[in-house]
């Protein structure tokens, strides 16, 4: 469409893929157009986030049309809203079956401001978003877990799901963010049994960094095949 194309020009907005749904206009066009509930786009007001960035513009539409989606964008630009606000609004509602989505994060310290992102986001919709600590870990019953979105390094979850402590075979949402960083810190055997463990054949799965190889993009077509490419700006910088 031609007023895509406008709208991509004008934010440095580059896609490949077929089919890539339309860049967003306005935080509004998620309640107009996707049905998105008013606590979100309140706590997007209450943040002083008026407008959506370049790479939330893109791949919150592409998560949200159900694509897989490999996203590049420069450090601070708003990717944990970016891949946050899609899970949250398919999710829609907290529930008790166990964990739902995950997010895996490079480091723990990363791991623990992504949760309180994710909470302050959430706040007025009850959901249950747990950063996974060895305080949690080693908690009894860590498989019947009220998770809807479990946050975590993959160090951390693998050696939990190694320990048979958590089931991740219902999770509908995994992302890999600073993706770069966490193949570059060479956990790819980690990362691999989380993918793994993350059996469900309907999971939508996603990548988040500032650069994107293109020995991280070969290896990450093995698995999503189909994913969309955003990249704000240029690939590598
Ligand atoms: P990145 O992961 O791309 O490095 P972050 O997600 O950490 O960036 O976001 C950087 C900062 O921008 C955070 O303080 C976040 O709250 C803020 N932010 C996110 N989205 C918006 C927006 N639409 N408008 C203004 N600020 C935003
Ligand atoms: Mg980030």
């Amino acid at each position: 469409l031609e007023a895509d194309a406008i709208l991509r020009k004008k934010f440095n907005i580059h896609v490949s893929g077929n089919n890539v749904a339309s860049p967003l206009k306005s935080f509004a066009e998620l309640s107009s157009v996707y049905g998105c509930e008013s606590y979100l786009l309140r706590n997007f007001a209450e943040l002083g986030f008026k407008e959506p960035t370049p790479i939330q513009r893109q791949a919150i539409p592409v998560l949200l049309s159900g694509r897989e989606c490999f996203a590049c964008a420069p450090t601070g630009s708003g990717k944990t809203l970016a891949f946050v606000s899609p899970m949250l609004m398919k999710l829609k509602h907290a529930s008790s079956e166990g964990v739902r989505a995950v997010i895996l994060c490079p480091t723990r310290e990363l791991a623990a401001q992504t949760t309180r992102e994710c909470k302050k986001l959430a706040k007025g919709n009850k959901f249950y978003i747990k950063l996974l600590t060895k305080k949690l870990i080693r908690s009894a019953d860590l498989s019947k877990l009220p998770c809807d979105i479990l946050i975590s390094t993959p160090l951390r979850l693998s050696s939990a799901i190694k320990k048979r402590k958590l089931n991740l075979s219902r999770v509908e949402y995994l992302v890999l963010d600073e993706s770069d960083k966490l193949f570059e810190l060479g956990l790819l055997k980690q990362i691999d049994s989380v993918v793994k463990a993350c059996s469900n054949p309907s999971i939508i799965r996603s990548l988040f960094s500032a650069t994107l190889p293109d020995s991280v993009e070969e290896l990450a077509r093995t698995i999503m095949p189909d994913a969309v490419r955003v990249i704000i700006g240029r690939k590598n910088t």
